[in-house]
């Protein structure tokens, strides 16, 4: 184990890679990066290109987004990816996929795909990190409900996604608010 350490760090460190939709990045999804950042020497957030859900950003959009948002934090790489996941990690030097949980009802779903990646791959484990008390609530669908119906998402999102946000649902932003976004 002491000698596969030093071997990864040689080779860059471990690495892990956090995919999914993000359409949009939420501080809980943020969250679960920084805590990945405590385990793992580089975090891959890798957005899904095929993703089955209806998304309200494109690809390209996510990925502005996201790459703004963790400019500067250089151990997190923003990227995305086409296909079966296992095929993606494969091609990283990751073998770790970390997943959030929040309630009982993300747990059916999340077992299943480990357990199919892992069956597609015995080489990858998913990694399971619980949410945080202060976004157990929060998903990308509840902010993009919130925010279509004009409500406020300050605190669950950076604001560079508030204010995007705002400009797909074309509510006006606030003027005291059109400067000093964290972009
Ligand atoms: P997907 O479409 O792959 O579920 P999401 O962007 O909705 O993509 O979520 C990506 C991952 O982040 C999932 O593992 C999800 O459970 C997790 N996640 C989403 N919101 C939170 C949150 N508030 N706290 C912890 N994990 C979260």
């Amino acid at each position: 184990m002491i000698q596969r350490s030093k071997q990864d760090k040689m080779e860059g460190g471990r690495v892990a890679v956090y995919p999914g939709s993000f359409d949009p990045l939420t501080y809980g999804h943020i969250d679960i990066v920084e805590r990945s950042l405590e385990i793992f020497d580089r975090v891959i957030l890798a957005i899904a290109s095929n993703s089955p859900k209806r998304s309200l950003f494109t690809v390209e959009e996510r990925i502005d987004m996201a790459k703004k948002i963790f400019e500067n934090t250089p151990d997190v790489i923003v990227d995305s990816f086409k296909g079966l996941l296992v095929d993606y990690v494969g091609r990283t030097n990751a073998r770790v996929i970390i997943r959030g949980l929040r309630a009982t009802s993300d747990f059916e779903y999340e077992y299943h795909m480990a357990s199919m990646n892992r069956s597609l791959n015995n080489q990858l484990d998913t990694l399971f990190m619980m949410t945080s008390k202060d976004y157990f609530f929060v998903s990308s669908r509840s902010i993009k409900e919130v925010a279509s119906l004009g409500g406020t998402v300050e605190g669950l999102v950076p604001s560079l996604i508030a204010r995007r946000l705002k400009e797909k649902f074309k509510l006006p932003v606030p003027k005291e608010n059109q400067i000093g976004w964290d972009d």
